[in-house]
């Protein structure tokens, strides 16, 4: 009976088609012996390669047998190393072992270069790699995985089956798998590369679209991300997975070196195994604190390949929360805190070296409140679910990191202490402590300058101009302190500085009365050095005798000289100091004091050569030692009194270049780094520049301007002659607030147009706080007139008023007090913006608005008067927006040069109003979130919300997820508490009408029961359908919409499904009435696969209730007979890695979409299997698409093929 039964299925295989690379099979000389040759993959180009394979005992067939495998001498030598390691082979069938060998063998071929990768060519080894430099060490574990990768991405290798595994090993892995799984059902898209469990160099990859992170769109463009992007965690695993148990068993250092973290953002929802590993290389160099260069800095041209792995503008102090605190903090977790409690104990347990963990003050016990405004997948918590008792690691990283970016705002980038300020802000801060802002700007956390400077330009402009103002208005309220800045001595008496606003304005003294710092100066009384200077020649010579030189090579000096640089500063870093008493400086930077502006000379001020000229010596006209003398920088700014700081702010803003040239020197440059400009920007400079950029919480946006990143379609009509930015103010909480505001507002007082827009204006040295402070009223400056509350202006003239005059209008063409090397040269600024259009609460509505909610308040737009020299820059162009907002007639602002219009798309809370019905409103399951979406041609939200692909499973992903374990054991103790959380989301779920199980199968007219049966597509649909089932076990009915009874099927490759709760996807869709009306609960399909699927897409049609054909009305991808007529589902359309879950996503929404399907009312009975076929057929053949191969066959059984 064995020989039998192993001839009959050499024979059976003979038959069928054969795996991959694999021919001529064909029985050997000897009893139990069989021979194939092996050509390569499709495409490859091996040499046929003729393999043996024998069964030294044929009787033990097919219970206890074993395979010798071998080739012939002269077939490749890396082929016969393989055959000689194929693992898995015992017992297996004649064709098991053909699949085995396949997919072993498939491995090899040549890839793209020519080269042949050996299984085991390479192994990782540890010791080695420890001693390797870096970049080597990247190198090896590259090669080790590659192979590692090819095995998940070839559709063949996922079915190989792995060696008898150890019960241990099959724990260890279904341990995985549940982890992974438990992030999947939570609505994460999961990945991972490289051997999880061979204890070499892994990755778990958890990622999820930013659109369902409810972070607003001014948000996103501020972040740099968009609705598309992908967030993705990639924990790294240099020795294999670990569990959560496992891990917090480590002191740190063992944590250190078993998981690691990266935090990036890309369009793709897994990196390739290479970005994984350069990722997580630097977030470790980085972490030791090792210099990263800026070279990956995107030049001015744009980016390069917009789909790559990138960081995220706050990857860098991300990264490190997760190494240092997330396993204490899990650890601190199952002690019974929330996330807020285990963050601050471990704070304090940092900081204060608090006690031992049995003495835990109880507030950290107290639960924390959850916000509401954010999507449930943000507020998600393993921790709290009910009824779980072994927690997934990779699950509880994504929900801490999702904690931690969506609400980067609310914590100190830093300390990452929770911000007790009511500060609204849009970027991410630090807290006010000093070593926090220190760390933040000199270890370069927080957003990259460099970045800002290239990409918006005259945001820069603007926001150092706000902050010269400011400071020369003596205005300022904060400081750059604990920065730890050298700055040039301070001599108020010499440098002083006239406001203007006191003295042509509004008449008024300057404002802020000084209080008595003590220990303060408001006078440097730092040693001035007499020294003979040669301007040519660049040198210093000491004329006193003086023991040691007072400077070192990389010091900034402030040199002042007789003669016809008289009354002006040289600001020069000092180049040479070794042949002192002569030292040598750079070319020196030109600052002209302000009392000598009425110089009759005119010279550019801050005159300066481009890098690497040569300055023309031209000794005739330039004595050659001038008498000079020189200060050092070396005054501490924090011990400046506020007046002495003001005027070293405005000291060290004198010296910095413009920002087209710094544009220019990181444009060119590699790295990208303005600490690289030595001779040209000061050290206390750069720090300066860096807090102004950085602190600068507000989101502003280029409207203007010559720059890529200028977004002209924003621009709004009506404001003729202003420089235009988009104000975006709104943190994801304060426009949430606001957004909130609206609606309630909308709702209560019924309105059309739920807001107004009119106009604030303020003088210019006021932006500088309220763009960090936001508008508030708590210093007016204009009077309480009309009660308290910021004020706001129906016409733009009015606020013209409140900006203060054109500075540099005719007869002002320096003006003092605002920044000299503005390239925009503003003169007055105003916002425009958003209020909630309620007039009749506000404190006082005529002839102003005054408006006392600060939550009713959102800038839209920030209007400045500039006189730029750039004629480009000149905004006098007018065009009227293609898509305006529609504005309430009534309470229309008027603008300088007409009625404002603004564009649609500027004004986020009108759409976010209108699209509560659609995206937003956040459900349990990611699927109900396609709700009210198109269908398969359409199936993309406007905001390119969600897609079937998002939250489906690649089929390289499906195999760990889903695979079954080889041999059947008990579930694991998770799959109890599962279930619980099941029903209590399924209770959760919304309504449906469709009752699972009710179908009778018997009844339906089937197609011919398939007689083929090939064994790796016999297990590919079989995992798929596993993989279906878990999906269907942890989601809502209604909100899945399908219904697969998998026990009742009997042959894997004829599939029934039910497409249920049409109502789900819009309420208003013929079939949902319809059905109802025939009492007719689901959509019965047939769905067949050919024996090559994946290959080959499978055929769909619809067996019950019959639909009215697209000539009568109907639609929904129904064709006449009732097959599903898709591109999907064609030869054309069809990619092997779509998985079934996606699939079924996808006709569902064809059924919907437009013009959608539609019951027959007068048909009665099922839809025959050659009425579907020739409906198929002939669609196809009307939109050109390719029939499968071997359709007809599949359709109608081999007997009737020939009938069509
Ligand atoms: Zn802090």
């Amino acid at each position: 009976m064995p020989r039998r039964q192993f001839i009959a299925d050499l024979e059976k295989a003979r038959e069928d088609s054969l795996p991959p690379g694999i021919i001529n099979l064909q029985q050997g000389e000897d009893d139990g012996q069989f021979e194939f040759e092996f050509i390569g993959a499709p495409g490859g180009l091996f040499e046929p390669v003729k393999v043996t394979a024998m069964i030294p005992d044929v009787s033990e067939y097919p219970q206890s047998h074993q395979y010798m495998i071998f080739c012939g001498v002269d077939a490749p030598r890396q082929v016969g190393a393989a055959l000689q390691n194929v693992p898995g082979t015992n017992r297996k069938t004649v064709f098991e072992l053909i699949d085995i060998i396949s997919a072993n063998l498939i491995r090899l071929s040549p890839d793209s270069d020519g080269d042949l990768q050996m299984q085991d060519s390479q192994s990782y080894d540890e010791e080695q790699a420890e001693d390797d430099d870096e970049d080597d060490v990247y190198d090896s574990d590259h090669e080790a995985f590659d192979l590692d990768t090819q095995q998940h991405t070839t559709p063949y290798a996922q079915f190989t089956p792995g060696a008898k595994l150890k019960p241990a090993d099959r724990a260890f892995r279904s341990r995985i798998r549940s982890d992974l799984l438990g992030a999947k059902s939570a609505g994460f898209r999961i990945g991972h590369l490289g051997g999880l469990m061979d204890g070499y160099n892994a990755f778990v990859t958890v990622s999820i679209r930013m659109s369902k992170l409810g972070i607003s769109e001014e948000a996103m463009q501020a972040w740099q991300v968009t609705p598309t992007d992908y967030l993705i965690l990639i924990i790294q695993y240099p020795n294999g997975y670990k569990s959560n148990e496992e891990l917090q068993g480590f002191d740190s250092l063992r944590v250190a070196s078993n998981v690691g973290f990266s935090v990036c953002a890309s369009k793709r929802y897994k990196p390739t195994l290479e970005e994984a590993i350069k990722t997580s290389a630097m977030a470790r160099k980085r972490e030791q604190r090792v210099s990263i260069l800026t070279s990956d800095i995107p030049g001015p041209e744009g980016f390069v390949d917009e789909d790559a792995l990138r960081e995220t503008f706050i990857s860098v102090p991300l990264n490190s929360l997760l190494q240092e605190r997330l396993v204490p903090i899990i650890r601190y977790r199952s002690a019974g805190m929330d996330w807020r409690g285990a963050e601050e104990w471990y704070s304090d347990v940092v900081s204060k070296g608090a006690g031992p963990a049995d003495s835990i003050p109880d507030h950290f016990f107290e639960p924390e409140l959850l916000r509401d405004n954010l999507p449930d997948i943000v507020n998600a918590d393993q921790y709290t679910a009910k009824g779980v008792v072994q927690y997934s690691f990779p699950l509880l990283a994504m929900q801490f990191l999702l904690r931690h970016f969506v609400r980067c705002t609310d914590y100190c980038l830093v300390c990452h202490r929770q911000l007790k300020t009511d500060l609204e802000a849009i970027k991410p801060y630090v807290c006010d402590q000093s070593l926090c802002l220190y760390q933040y700007m000199t270890l370069g956390f927080g957003p990259s300058i460099e970045h800002e400077i290239l990409a918006q330009p005259y945001v820069v402009d603007l926001l150092v101009s706000f902050c010269y103002s400011s400071a020369s208005g003596k205005r300022l309220k904060e400081f750059p302190d604990g920065l730890a800045l050298m700055v040039p001595p301070v001599n108020p008496s010499q440098d002083s500085f006239v406001d203007p606003y006191a003295a042509r304005h509004h008449g008024r003294t300057v404002a802020v009365p000084e209080k008595k710092e003590v220990n303060k100066q408001s006078e440097s009384d730092l040693p001035v050095h007499e020294v003979g200077f040669d301007r040519d020649r660049l040198e210093i010579l000491f004329m006193a005798k003086t023991v040691a030189s007072p400077v070192r090579r990389g010091d900034w000096i402030v040199l002042k000289t007789k003669g016809t640089l008289e009354g002006s500063e040289l600001h020069c870093r000092v180049r040479e100091a070794t042949y002192f008493p002569s030292i040598k400086v750079d070319e020196p930077v030109l600052v002209r004091q302000s009392t000598t502006v009425q110089q009759t000379t005119p010279q550019p001020a801050n005159q300066t050569l481009p890098p690497g000229e040569f300055r023309k010596i031209t000794p005739a006209t330039t004595p050659k030692w001038v008498d000079a003398s020189f200060q050092v920088y070396e005054q501490d700014f924090e011990q400046l009194d506020r007046n002495a700081k003001c005027i070293a702010i405005c000291k060290l803003l004198d010296t910095l270049p413009n920002v087209k040239l710094m544009q220019d020197f990181l444009a060119k440059n590699r790295p990208a780094d303005l600490k690289n400009w030595v001779e040209r920007i000061s050290p206390a400079a750069l720090s300066l520049l860096r807090w102004i950029i950085a602190s600068n919480r507000a989101c502003i946006m280029q409207v203007d301007g010559d720059s890529s990143s200028s977004q002209p379609q924003e621009r709004l009509y009506g404001m003729k002659g202003y420089m235009q930015f988009r104000f975006a103010m709104g943190a994801p909480d304060k426009e949430q607030r606001f957004i909130t505001e609206v609606r309630n507002t909308t709702e209560r007082l019924k309105l059309k147009h739920p807001t107004i827009f009119a106009f604030h204006g303020s003088p210019l040295q006021n932006w500088h706080t309220i763009i960090r402070e936001g508008l508030h009223f708590k210093n007016t400056d204009h009077g309480r007139a009309y009660g308290h509350g910021v004020y706001h202006a129906k016409d733009a003239q009015v606020s013209t008023g409140y900006s203060g005059m054109g500075q540099y209008g005719p007869g002002y063409p320096t003006m003092q007090g605002a920044w000299p090397h503005s390239v925009l040269k503003i003169g007055t600024a105003m916002a425009l913006n958003e209020l909630i259009n309620a007039p009749a609460e506000y404190v006082s509505n005529s002839p102003y608005y005054v408006v006392q909610h600060l939550d009713w308040i959102q800038t839209r737009y920030l209007f400045v008067q500039c006189s730029p020299d750039d004629e480009k820059l000149k905004a006098d162009k007018e065009k009227m927006p293609t898509n305006s907002h529609s504005q309430d007639p009534s309470r229309t602002p008027t603008g300088i040069s007409a009625a404002i219009v603004i564009p649609a798309s500027a004004v986020t809370s009108s759409k976010a109003t209108k699209t509560t019905s659609v995206g937003r409103t956040l459900g349990e399951s990611p699927m109900k979130r396609l709700k009210g979406l198109g269908g398969f041609n359409d199936p993309i939200d406007v905001d390119g919300d969600d897609d079937a692909d998002s939250v489906a499973t690649d089929v390289e992903d499906l195999d760990i997820l889903f695979e079954d374990d080889p041999d059947p054991e008990p579930m694991p103790e998770r799959a109890d508490s599962h279930a619980d959380k099941d029903s209590q989301k399924a209770a959760k779920g919304a309504e449906t009408d469709f009752v699972p199980g009710k179908l009778d199968f018997g009844k339906l007219p089937l197609m011919p029961v398939p007689t083929y049966a090939i064994s790796g597509t016999t297990k590919r649909l079989m995992k798929e359908l596993q993989s279906l089932q878990k999906v269907q076990n942890a989601t809502p009915l209604a909100d899945l919409g399908w219904y697969i009874d998998a026990e009742k099927i009997e042959n894997v490759y004829q599939w029934i499904v039910e497409l249920h709760s049409f109502h789900m996807i819009d309420k208003k869709l013929p079939l949902v009435a319809d059905m109802k009306k025939k009492d007719i609960k689901s959509v019965v399909l047939e769905i067949r696969f050919n024996k090559d699927f994946p290959y080959t897409p499978p055929y769909v049609r619809v067996i019950r209730p019959r639909t009215l054909p697209f000539t009568q009305g109907g639609g929904g991808h129904i064709v006449m007979g009732g097959a599903m007529c898709m591109e999907l589902l064609t030869n054309t359309g069809w990619s092997s890695v779509s998985s079934m879950e996606s699939v079924l996503m996808q006709i569902r929404l064809a059924i919907a979409s437009d013009p959608p399907a539609k019951l027959d009312p007068s048909a009665r009975g099922d839809y025959g299997t050659a009425e579907a076929a020739e409906g198929y057929l002939r669609a196809c053949a009307t939109h050109g698409w390719a029939v499968p191969p071997g359709f007809k066959e599949m359709a109608l059984g081999s007997a009737s093929g020939g009938r069509l």
